[in-house]
């Protein structure tokens, strides 16, 4: 049994007399069932007293296998010996958190502001890891080593290493791994269980300790559903933790941080053991591995003449009840803190500031935010309003990093076929087999599935062999969704399910460009971001574009701005084309650019552009997946000799990567004149800062009247830096006032309801594009009702859910009334708000014609677009009440219009009446 709900009333932990002698309590008042039932009280006793202490009312509180007693006539209940509690399971503390906050709870807190650092220890970290999960997948020591090193060329190159050194600072820790498991530590008893890795014979062939022959598994996913606890553990064999530490122990026992991240990794197995059903222990059926190994890799790298101590690098470590549940008593804190939205001081534990690391940020944080602090604080504090600006959005950013949860807690709490109808699974996969690679990886495959979802290919998702949680379940990389679906992993799976697998990396580095923003931003910076001094410009002469004066202004505007300039485009207006040449007019000046957007395909675009202005002297970073294939050839290689690597980075006039990798630990290390950023519109500010910290000065191109920042929490985050200073600052922004796509027909509404009527066709063609125009096409065999360039039609369906199949049908025949017309299915688009309808849709128009929701729309256009709203009756929902997605859909015509939806509906809504009154030629 397991109790579950929100907290009505805590008491304060007292000490009571029992049978056993003196015992500390603490009661609390829940609402079993989630809150549906009458509250109940739970006496947490013992060492779970000192939970009580962290929550508050209003905090979900779990408690599992709770003793019941009758009281009173009232049902009560008590923590049992196998209980566990846990506050706000469905935040989900990652293990390595809860391993800083052992250390200190303020360490956890700077580690989140500061991220990953480019530093040698933290690479050579990840190399050494690297090396053992090969080394456990059977893969020669030497080709491992080989290939991790020229895998981390950039950034041993940025960090002025060279090949050889590196080589041999791996290899001397690889050494502690190897010599451990050729001592036979495979068996457990010191036996031999044919662990060999040193084979005399060179033959490979009977290594003995790949994943299947000797129960190891390397790198494992494990979310605890509910323990509220998720991570990667190393590697586990025969259900036992074993944790790598790239650094020096000469203790006899581990440390006690990674004991504590070990047991974290023992609790985990215990609860997926517990879920999948093969849990044997009685111990409240908890099944707990009862040791667990932590190996040292540095240790077997000290000369013994030396060091004095205990230079065993393997040190096993026995795991009780007590550790795992002061783990989750750790784990409990960070959640409340969390979730009442505290800062750590540093005084929740006792960690000697004195020995620490971390003082001197620590110290520097405190200072520049006006935070109390155990270790006390240096410097002046930043203005009020910057930390008024620090405090709110890094409590948006948090809330954001809530939903990432709730998208996780989803993996469990829905059903295959609701994760499948909501596009975030691909269920039932008929696996066709596995390969092992030559690199130590497995290739999954599965028969293709014609299912709809959001996975993509280059995604990382969960592949498992029937649920992502309960089941086994492998990180994995998509490498192709047709015609078969293909997979790689670092452990083989059976390919029955692949899940979205939500990420946190987002959030993360928007915390860590807020933090770089506010902290480490020039005051010069600083004073055009808080509204303390406008833009400056300076002045230049000459023509940059000579038929289009927005356009060219927006160049100028540009090249002199001293701090920010903005341009904002409208669709069909010549962003890309005005991007790329104030980009190139910034190289001219020798200026070196940092060219980046919120998607790949902005990316891309823009380099597309440059080349079309014959501009090819750029780098891309990013990964092969998720770069076009043309643009491919200009990819930075993170791979290969370090010099090479980071001249081929330094010397690139431009440097283009999407937002997200400018928050990465290698662009983190570069700096640029200026940043031109596209897209600007649907980025958060975090996420936008992320880029504009890189440089002295920045330049945002975007259309905050097209999609808004994409964020799952309604806050703060919904607003973009470039709407926020277009307001702000109208003098620093340009208008690029003529398209060159829509008709004047089609252009009406938009211009009128998003642009103060500014925007106008940038020629007399433009504005009188006709559908006559196309070959081949003829106007006059259209339906009467599909003649004028914009129309409305209702085909009086009903709305289920996400979907409307009358409406679908009727979009089939105005699609086909324009192919019979002579219009070519590659010049029809289809758009619709919800992916369920897309699919609805997809499946009734001809091959050929495009079919998608909004967002995949954006920035693309088609001689004919049909629109499909779905709702009937009223207009429900968030996709209907941001007006600036419907722009983009009525802006993606050039020559012919067709909007089908439920005419009450869209009447119901003043702005969607005008629409109508538009598209049935009332008003235009
Ligand atoms: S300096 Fe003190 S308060 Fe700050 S992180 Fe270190 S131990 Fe914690």
């Amino acid at each position: 049994m397991t109790l579950r709900g929100p907290v009505v009333e805590v008491n304060d932990p007292r000490t009571v007399e029992t049978r056993y002698g003196e015992r500390e309590l603490a009661e609390v008042r829940l609402r079993p069932d989630g809150g549906a039932a009458a509250p109940a009280t739970v006496t947490l006793w013992g060492k779970w007293a000192e939970t009580a202490e962290v929550l508050d009312p209003g905090m979900e509180l779990l408690v599992t296998d709770p003793e019941e007693r009758e009281w009173n006539g009232e049902t009560t209940y008590g923590t049992s010996k196998g209980s566990l509690v846990v506050v706000e399971p469905d935040f989900l503390v990652d293990v390595t958190d809860v391993r800083s906050w052992v250390q200190c709870p303020r360490m956890y807190y700077l580690n989140k502001l500061s991220g990953v650092p480019l530093n040698y220890p933290v690479v050579m970290g990840t190399l050494v890891h690297e090396v053992f999960g090969d080394l456990l997948r059977g893969r020669d020591l030497e080709a491992a080593i080989d290939d991790h090193v020229a895998d981390a060329g950039l950034e041993l190159g940025l960090l002025g290493r060279d090949r050889e050194e590196v080589t041999d600072d791996v290899r001397r820790n690889a050494r502690a791994i190897e010599g451990w498991l050729s001592q036979g530590r495979l068996g457990g008893d010191g036996g031999d269980d044919g662990a060999s890795i040193d084979d005399p014979s060179g033959d490979d062939s009977n290594r003995d300790f790949g994943p299947e022959r000797s129960e190891w598994r390397s790198e494992q996913t494990l979310v605890g559903e509910r323990v509220g606890i998720k991570g990667r553990a190393d590697a586990v064999r025969r259900g036992v933790p074993v944790e790598l530490k790239t650094g020096k122990n000469l203790r006899k026992e581990p440390r006690f941080q990674d004991k504590v991240q070990a047991a974290c990794y023992a609790l985990l197995l215990a609860e997926r053991d517990r879920a999948a059903g093969t849990a044997t222990a009685s111990d409240g059926g908890r099944a707990l591995p009862d040791t667990g190994t932590l190996l040292y890799t540095k240790n077997s790298a000290l000369d013994r003449n030396e060091e004095t101590g205990d230079l065993t690098p393997a040190k096993d470590f026995s795991i009780g009840s007590g550790l795992v549940n002061y783990v989750l008593r750790q784990r409990n804190a960070i959640a409340a803190t969390e979730a009442r939205g505290d800062v750590p001081t540093g005084y929740e534990a006792d960690a000697k500031c004195e020995y620490c690391f971390e003082r001197d940020t620590c110290m520097v944080v405190s200072g520049r935010l006006d935070q109390e602090s155990k270790a006390g604080s240096v410097g002046r504090a930043v203005p009020e309003e910057e930390r008024e600006y620090f405090d709110r959005l890094y409590r948006a950013i948090e809330e954001e990093r809530r939903e990432v949860h709730r998208e996780y807690a989803k993996l469990w709490e829905q059903t295959a076929a609701e994760r499948a109808d909501d596009d975030r699974a691909l269920v039932d996969l008929e696996p066709v087999g596995n390969r092992q690679r030559d690199d130590g990886r497995w290739e999954l495959r599965a028969a293709g599935t014609d299912a709809v979802s959001k996975i993509r290919e280059g995604d990382v998702v969960l592949a498992s062999d029937g649920h992502p949680t309960r089941g086994t379940a492998e990180l994995a990389r998509v490498e192709r969704l047709s015609p078969e679906v293909v997979v790689t992993t670092d452990e083989p799976v059976e390919l029955r399910r692949l899940d979205v697998y939500p990420s946190e990396l987002s959030v993360d580095r928007m915390l860590t460009a807020l933090h770089d923003a506010v902290l480490k931003g020039s005051t010069e910076r600083k004073d055009v971001l808080f509204g303390r001094r406008a833009p400056r410009f300076s002045e230049t002469d000459g023509t940059f574009i000579d038929n289009n004066d927005a356009q060219d202004r927006a160049v100028r505007l540009a090249v002199t701005a001293e701090d920010c300039a903005l341009i904002q485009g409208p669709p069909g207006t010549g962003k890309t084309y005005t991007l790329a040449r104030t980009v190139r007019a910034l190289v001219e000046r020798g200026e070196r650019v940092l060219l980046s957007a919120f998607t790949n395909r902005a990316v891309d675009n823009a380099l597309e552009a440059l080349r079309e202005q014959g501009f090819d002297d750029f780098v891309r970073i990013g990964t092969e997946t998720g770069i076009r294939e043309d643009v491919l050839d200009h990819r930075l290689d993170p791979r290969g000799d370090p010099g090479e690597r980071v001249r081929e980075l330094r010397s690139a006039p431009v440097v283009a990567a999407t937002t997200a990798s400018c928050g990465s630990r290698i662009l983190r290390e570069c700096s640029f004149d200026a940043a031109v950023i596209d897209e600007a519109g649907q980025l958060t500010e975090p996420a936008t800062l992320a880029a504009v910290n890189l440089a002295d000065r920045f330049v945002l191109v975007g259309d905050h009247q097209q999609l808004p920042p994409v964020v799952r929490s309604e806050n703060a985050l919904r607003r973009s830096l470039f709407e926020r200073l277009v307001e702000r600052y109208p003098e620093a922004s340009v208008l690029l006032d003529r398209q060159y796509r829509m008709s004047q027909r089609i252009q009406y509404f938009s211009s009128t309801a998003f642009y103060d009527g500014r925007l106008r066709p940038a020629t007399p063609e433009v504005a009188g594009r006709r559908l006559d125009d196309l070959d081949g096409v003829d106007a006059d065999a259209l339906p009467t009702e599909l003649r004028d360039a914009v129309t409305f039609v209702d085909p009086d369906g009903r709305a289920a859910g996400n979907t409307n199949a009358a409406e679908a049908a009727r979009v089939r025949e105005v699609v086909e009334a324009y192919l019979a017309a002579g219009v070519a299915p590659g010049d029809v688009g289809v758009i619709a708000p919800f992916r369920a309808q897309v699919a609805e849709i997809g499946r009734r128009v001809p091959a050929g014609v495009a079919v998608d929701t909004v967002d995949r729309f954006q920035g693309s256009a088609k001689e004919v677009v049909v629109v499909s709203f779905v709702a009937t009756g009223s207009l429900d929902g968030p996709i209907f009440e941001d007006h600036r997605r419907v722009n983009v859909a009525l802006t993606r015509a050039k020559r012919a219009l067709c909007l089908v939806g439920d005419a009450a509906a869209l009447e119901s809504d003043p702005f969607y009446a005008d629409m109508l009154d538009w598209a049935r030629g009332r008003s235009c």
